[in-house]
């Protein structure tokens, strides 16, 4: 779904209260009302905005750098047309249906909920009566599908109510506007976009604009001085509760995954049911395939294969379906996760060594090498991150290595992708894996494979070794019907959507420096209260940290559990045998506010500790 925002107008009743710049800018609250208008779209899925702008056309640069999914059409005859022409420019631009909108409003996000969950391909937002005294007034059949409009309430039979400003409209839809505007520019760039729309509406019966009357729905366009005020004394606070009562209670998460999520994505699982094998849905998962290849390396060279399943599963899913019998395996053992590697192939009776070593010391990486050459492995597999203690791995080298000597290399990837920068093919990674509650911020239940492509196509001879796991049948089932062979978490996957928008727009660079500030003010907290690192801090990811318990009576992890928890804050065990930690993890939608609050806790609950400086 793509919004369009029509932008382009010269505000001439309001100029003298906004002076040098657009209506759309003027700030209600912490923002603009057009940055509110955005924050919304995306919070319901829209993908891409396309702005129609003309007066002050530059002072929307900042708002593209700011939304990497934004663009203008600039309408240069602004002065002398209406709505409509600057609609037909953002139309040719528009590959998809969209959510069309008046830049100069603000609203309830409860109207695109509304118009998201309609039914309807074509469907308008109507209020009750504003009293604002610049009603466009909306006349309606029988059936509620739009007929006509007009500021002159004496031209309209069956009044239903006054414009909010707010559509969804079918590509097809807007198409008949295009076509009508073509067919006679002088008549058309000078009318509202509204008044085409109603003409399409009433003219052509196979595409009606169905009315959706919310009787007191909370919306004010900003025209004039009046209505600024109306906007800042009553609406916006209504608007402001409404929205705040849907919020979710919000727990921050500082356990590795399932990581605290936004409201965008936890309500992103409301959405209507649907039989996963519809084309609706194959769409849906190709989209995200797709998408998810673009973060490792580029759609090009990677295929991304979705499992339903946690990480384990699709650890399973590389180790059994990428190994052929003939094959010689070497694991890197160096966390819980390394080890679990070990325990798949074994439990799969793969020909496999278990490469232990310490799992807080920095692998020796040129032994890695000379065990790999000297044993003539085929394959390898190891743990990016590990988890079990915030070990970062360097997997990259090790896998350039492989790649130079024909090792196909599996990476467990589970906690590092979507933070830590990876491109398969300059990283020599053949097989990764990660799932959907980590860093990529959605819910726990889909598990993602991404494969080289050429590496894939070379699985076709391994015979199966497994079923519901096997890499390659899901594929290749996936490419000829566009389904998954067995039943997805379908409310995950809407979920995914979601967060694959919300990521794209803050950049995977962007998340680790986000993650690594919170990082930045645990670590000060540790050193302040005298805590230790389990790890030496070059090689750790900064992504969770395992922190060494403190040899005190007073000490006790479940009581420093319960005591974080009743603040809102989860933490978690350590997963050593040979040392006791606590850890700390800094993933998922949480902020260097959230950190600040959670170490002044720490350092509470750690007072005891004073004692022994
Ligand atoms: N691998 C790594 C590196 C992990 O961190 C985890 C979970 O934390 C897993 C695998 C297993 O994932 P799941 O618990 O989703 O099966
Ligand atoms: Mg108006
Ligand atoms: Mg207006």
């Amino acid at each position: 779904m793509k919004a369009i925002i029509l932008a382009a107008g010269m505000g001439t009743r309001i100029n003298d209260v906004i002076k040098e710049q657009p209506k759309s800018f003027i700030q209600i609250g912490n923002k603009t009302i057009l940055e509110h208008s955005i924050d919304k779209l995306i919070n319901h899925g829209v993908e891409e905005i396309i702005i129609g702008v003309g007066h002050l056309e530059h002072v929307f640069n900042d708002i593209k750098t700011k939304y990497n999914c934004i663009k203008t059409v600039t309408n240069e005859d602004y002065k002398t047309t209406s709505s409509m022409a600057t609609l037909a420019k953002c139309i040719e631009e528009c590959s998809d249906d969209a959510y069309v909108l008046e830049a100069d409003l603000i609203y309830d996000s409860i109207g695109l909920f509304i118009l998201k969950n309609s039914a309807y391909d074509n469907a308008m937002l109507v209020s009750g009566y504003t009293n604002s005294t610049d009603e466009v007034w909306i006349d309606a059949d029988d059936d509620m599908n739009l007929s006509y409009l007009s500021k002159d309430k004496a031209l309209i039979k069956n009044l239903v109510g006054e414009l909010v400003g707010i559509n969804k409209l079918s590509k097809k839809f807007l198409n008949l506007m295009l076509e009508l505007y073509k067919s006679n520019i002088n008549k058309y760039s000078v009318k509202d976009y509204e008044t085409v729309m109603a003409e399409v509406s009433l003219n052509i019966s196979s595409n009606k604009v169905k009315i959706i009357k919310l009787e007191n729905y909370p919306w004010r366009e900003i025209d004039c001085k009046e209505h600024l005020e109306m906007a800042i004394n009553t609406i916006y606070p209504a608007i402001q509760e409404n929205e705040t009562n849907r919020k979710i209670r919000r727990n921050v998460l500082l356990n590795p995954g399932p990581a605290t999520t936004t409201d965008s994505v936890k309500y992103a699982q409301c959405c209507p049911d649907i039989c996963p094998r519809e084309k609706e849905f194959g769409s849906l998962m190709e989209w995200i395939s797709l998408e998810l290849s673009d973060m490792v390396g580029g759609r090009e060279y990677i295929e991304t294969v979705l499992f339903g399943g946690s990480g384990t599963a699709v650890d399973e899913v590389i180790i059994s379906s990428c190994v052929p019998r003939t094959g010689k395996l070497l694991i890197i053992n160096n966390g819980a996760y390394g080890e679990r590697l070990c325990k798949i192939a074994s439990v799969y009776n793969l020909n496999y060594t278990n490469y232990k070593f310490s799992y807080y010391k920095p692998l020796d990486i040129d032994d890695v090498k000379k065990t790999l050459i000297e044993g003539q492995y085929t394959h390898l597999a190891m743990v990016y991150h590990e988890t079990t203690t915030g070990l970062l791995n360097p997997a990259p080298e090790i896998c350039r290595f492989c790649q130079e000597n024909n090792i196909v290399t599996l990476i467990d990837a589970v906690s590092a992708f979507a933070a830590v920068d990876i491109d398969m093919i300059r990283d020599g990674f053949d097989f990764i894996t990660s799932t959907s509650n980590k860093n990529i911020q959605g819910m726990a239940g889909l598990g993602f494979v991404f494969c080289n492509k050429k590496k894939l196509e070379k699985l076709k001879d391994i015979p199966m070794n497994n079923y519901y796991l096997n890499l390659y049948d899901q594929y290749i089932n996936f490419k000829n019907t566009y389904q998954m062979r067995f039943t997805p978490p379908v409310q995950i996957t809407y979920a995914l959507y979601q967060a694959i928008l919300e990521i794209k727009l803050e950049t995977i660079e962007k998340r680790y420096e986000r993650y690594k500030t919170c990082w930045n003010i645990l670590k000060k907290a540790i050193d302040e209260i005298g805590l230790k690192m389990l790890v030496e801090e070059e090689y750790q990811s900064k992504l969770i940290t395992a922190i060494v318990e403190p040899n005190h009576k007073k000490y006790s992890f479940n009581e420093f559990h319960d005591k974080a928890l009743k603040l809102g804050c989860t933490i978690y065990p350590g997963k050593l045998s040979d040392a006791n930690t606590f850890r700390i993890a800094n993933i998922g939608d949480i902020y260097p506010s959230d950190m600040k609050k959670f170490v002044q806790f720490m350092k509470e609950y750690f007072s005891f500790l004073e004692d022994n400086k």
